[in-house]
């Protein structure tokens, strides 16, 4: 096992990847997601790469 760990006291408390130049919180995923094989991941806080799966938050793409 080496992979890199975050440094943060919550660990993985913010994720961020970047989609053609911009910044867009993710959330870890039990699964990987096209999102998450497609673009990388590093956390908010420390900028550790974020080496799981992960997906975008559903704020953005789904209604309430
Ligand atoms: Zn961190």
């Amino acid at each position: 096992m080496s992979t890199a760990a975050c440094l943060c006291p919550i660990h993985w408390r913010g994720l961020y990847t970047l989609i053609e130049g911009t910044r867009y919180e993710v959330i870890p995923s039990p699964v990987d997601t096209a999102t998450s094989l497609l673009f990388r991941a590093w956390c908010a806080g420390c900028g550790t790469e974020y080496t799981h799966p992960f997906r975008t938050s559903a704020a953005r793409s789904q209604a309430a």
